[in-house]
């Protein structure tokens, strides 16, 4: 970790990205540790450009120093968390906004959940009462089913991985061992003991959709009872009991409480309960008005409206530069990044004027004189040493909204080739993966 030094550096110093930097590529100003996990870290940020705030989570770079190993995600690993996160819209799910890259660490920009875990609720109180754990529990489903609709698969639901926003309500988070697929049998084995479906176990191929809705039946079980179904000191033993599907309700779960976790907690996958046999369950259809309030719950997805009045204008964007890339691989982009000796080319998925208000700061910063020109707001951006040499010249092409390349042509000599390694490449590209 740095060491707390009350010299706070400069915005975005070259090449430091520790997290004693304070504000991430000018626009980010970093806060407290919110979390961490097996391969990220979570910060409080503030993103300086809409006062939003904001969540950060941190992944060492997975091509600085070539060290794959312990505690970081590989490339691949990132680029498919990212274009999970990418492809979901749904109020209880959290929300990616952009992806920042410098050549140290890969950053999601994500919604905040201010109210912590799900986790801290069970962990604090014990339990909830059954009418509580039924709010969350349809806001998980209705998260999940839309996942499945999207054909992506989470496969570690666990309350560490559910979050709340600021109004209490719940957000999927971590889509770290996510899959995009189609209903195939997997194979991976992933998830969290306690919480994993016992057809995961016996190693034969499993359709996520149902090992998913069993993860959501340990949470019911765990958010009702304040303790886990399936637990022993021994894993052996407990994994025993996960797939004999042996587990007890406590004395006070109603009879229908206890008969919908039979349903989803039934270690055959193929009779086990769907997301549409949830839905028309009593208990989760439980004290739902006639007028359609739950129906609309589950359609959280289409609450458009809502995104957009939360989504600053210039930052909304149906795409980032990830996706493009990502879901792209049949149209040919490669002729942007062919670039000649001295151009840089990047793909950013960024309006112009953000990625240009970072250059000339980085300019100034650095005692250049910056000179925009053209009348739109792509550039150029000149950036000139004293002496009248160009550093550099910045160019912006809008290829769709919020979609741009980034040209950079580089001044000649060391002092531009400077410039640009420390300054300039970190405030243009906001993607290192
Ligand atoms: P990992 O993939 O390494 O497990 P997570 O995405 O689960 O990382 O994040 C680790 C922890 O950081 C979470 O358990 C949670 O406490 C916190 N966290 C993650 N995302 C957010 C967020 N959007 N808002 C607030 N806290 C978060
Ligand atoms: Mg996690």
């Amino acid at each position: 970790m740095p060491s707390a030094s009350s010299a706070v550096p400069p915005a975005a110093a070259p090449g430091d990205e520790s997290q004693s930097q304070k504000v991430l590529l000018g626009r980010y100003e970093l806060g407290g540790l919110l979390g961490r996990g097996a391969s990220a870290k979570v910060y409080r940020a503030r993103d300086l450009l809409t006062g939003r705030d904001v969540a950060i989570k941190s992944f060492p770079n997975p091509r600085a120093g070539g060290r794959d190993g312990e505690g970081s995600a590989g490339t691949a690993a990132i680029e498919r968390e990212a274009a999970i996160l990418a492809r979901l819209r749904h109020r209880h799910v959290v929300r990616l906004h952009e992806i920042l890259g410098t050549r140290k660490k890969v950053h999601f920009v994500l919604d905040l959940a201010t109210g912590g875990e799900l986790f801290s609720l069970v962990d604090s109180d014990g339990c909830m009462t059954e009418d509580l754990a039924r709010y969350y529990f349809r806001q998980l489903v209705s998260a999940v089913r839309y996942c499945h609709s999207r054909g992506v698969y989470h496969r570690d639901i666990k309350p560490e991985n559910l979050l709340l926003d600021g109004d209490g309500d719940l957000k999927v988070a971590d889509f770290g061992l996510g899959a995009v697929a189609d209903e195939s049998l997997h194979h991976t084995l992933c998830g969290t003991p306690a919480y994993v479906a016992p057809e995961i176990l016996s190693k034969q191929g499993y359709h996520p959709a149902k090992v998913d809705i069993w993860s959501c039946g340990v949470v019911l079980f765990v958010l009702a009872a304040g303790y886990l179904p399936f637990n022993d000191a021994s894993l052996i033993n407990m994994y025993r009991k996960i797939y004999a599907g042996r587990f007890r309700c406590p004395y006070w779960f109603s009879p229908a409480l206890r008969h919908l976790l039979r349903r989803i907690l039934d270690p055959n996958p193929a009779t086990r309960i769907d997301t549409d046999g949830i839905l028309e369950h009593p208990w989760f259809r439980h004290g739902a008005s006639g007028d359609g309030e739950l129906e609309k719950l589950m359609r959280g997805h289409e609450e458009e409206a809502w995104f957009k009045t939360e989504f600053k204008e210039d930052m909304a964007r149906d795409m980032t530069a990830f996706d493009i890339l990502a879901f792209s691989p049949g149209s040919d982009l490669s002729g942007l990044f062919v670039a000649g000796p001295g151009t840089e080319r990047v793909f950013v998925g960024e309006p112009a004027a953000a990625v240009l208000a970072r250059v000339e700061d980085a300019g100034k910063k650095q005692g250049y004189g910056v000179r925009r020109e053209g009348k739109g707001r792509a550039g150029p951006v000149y950036v000139e040493a004293e002496a009248g040499g160009i550093v550099a010249k910045v160019t912006v092409f809008r290829i769709a909204d919020a979609v741009s390349v980034v040209e950079v042509v580089k001044g000649h000599g060391a002092e531009a080739a400077a410039f640009w390694s420390d300054w300039l490449e970190p405030a243009v590209k906001p993607q290192a993966v």
